[in-house]
């Protein structure tokens, strides 16, 4: 299931006299999308090492990383228990992570937030439980995000990325260290005051010189949006006929154009944006949607 993948490298019409190309990972599966594929790879190769056989993770209800994680078990011969932060609810998301056999413990806000100590009260019986944290953040995650440098050609000047915990970005980074390469990174965090990803990097790879952090693009925080981003995205799709999600890559292309407009880019240069995936996240935002359309 996690055999090398080499995602197609797309060209993007030439909107702007820009050099964008955009790295399709959302391809590599429609549920365990992009960059879940990257994170979950080495971890469940862990988990068979270790002869576990249960999956235990966790995550909001309209997250991506419970659909693939429960995908990815389903497919590996793994149980798969999630902890979904808050009250009980049904979506999309939720519906198809129950129909791949994982089993939900809705949590409330206070207890969600000490993972390792949820894991401890249902599970410390359990030898074949294996800890996974939210996001699959871990060194793991960061490996397997780091091979997607293989998979690019070296001369990139700008690798942009959507972040959330910034594992994927330390991947990214660790990568471009590791190949000696000119590329610079730029994230692009959807959370409110994404200043923390700098840090959460800094856990993984020390040397952040090549580092660019556009914290000015969440419209909002988590979740949040805008008539502005929705209408960008539907443009986006429309002209492009690439799916994009309004939570994560809808803020990361708006970035991209945003200072393609300001001039940020030199004429001749290649800019790469990575498609995580993710595309349920249009589900979540149906109705704000249906009000563009
Ligand atoms: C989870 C997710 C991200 C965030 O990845 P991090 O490694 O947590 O920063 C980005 N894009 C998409 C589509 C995702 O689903």
């Amino acid at each position: 299931m996690f055999a090398n993948y080499n995602s197609p490298l797309q060209q993007l019409s030439d909107y702007d006299a820009l050099r964008l190309w955009v790295k399709r990972d959302d391809l590599i599966d429609p549920y365990i999308s992009g960059n879940k594929w990257r994170k979950l790879k080495y971890l469940i190769q862990k988990a068979i090492r270790l002869n576990k056989l249960h999956l235990v993770t966790f995550g909001g209800a309209y997250s991506n990383h419970l659909v693939a994680t429960a995908a990815a078990a389903a497919r590996s011969g793994f149980r798969a228990t999630a902890f979904v932060r808050g009250e009980p609810v049904d979506n999309e998301m939720l519906l198809l992570c129950k129909l791949y056999g994982m089993k939900l413990i809705f949590t409330n806000r206070e207890e969600y937030k000490n993972k390792a100590a949820l894991f401890q009260s249902f599970f410390k019986d359990d030898p074949e439980a294996f800890f996974i944290d939210e996001g699959g953040a871990s060194a793991e995650a960061v490996k397997g995000c780091a091979e997607i440098l293989d998979e690019l050609p070296p001369d990139i000047d700008h690798l942009f990325c959507a972040a959330g915990t910034g594992t994927t970005a330390a991947g990214l980074l660790k990568g471009i260290k590791q190949r000696k390469l000119k590329t610079q990174l730029h994230v692009v965090p959807v959370l409110r005051g994404g200043d923390f990803i700098a840090n959460e990097i800094y856990h993984y790879t020390q040397d952040v010189e090549q580092l660019h952090l556009h914290t000015d693009y969440h419209f909002g925080g988590y979740a949040k949006t805008q008539p502005e981003l929705l209408n960008f995205m539907k443009a986006f799709i429309a002209r492009e006929g690439i799916l994009i999600d309004p939570v994560y890559t809808a803020k990361m292309f708006y970035a991209i154009y945003d200072l393609a407009g300001k001039n940020y880019f030199h004429k001749e240069e290649k800019i790469v944006a990575l498609h995580t995936g993710g595309l349920l996240g249009i589900f979540g935002k149906k109705e704000k949607l249906e009000e563009i359309l």
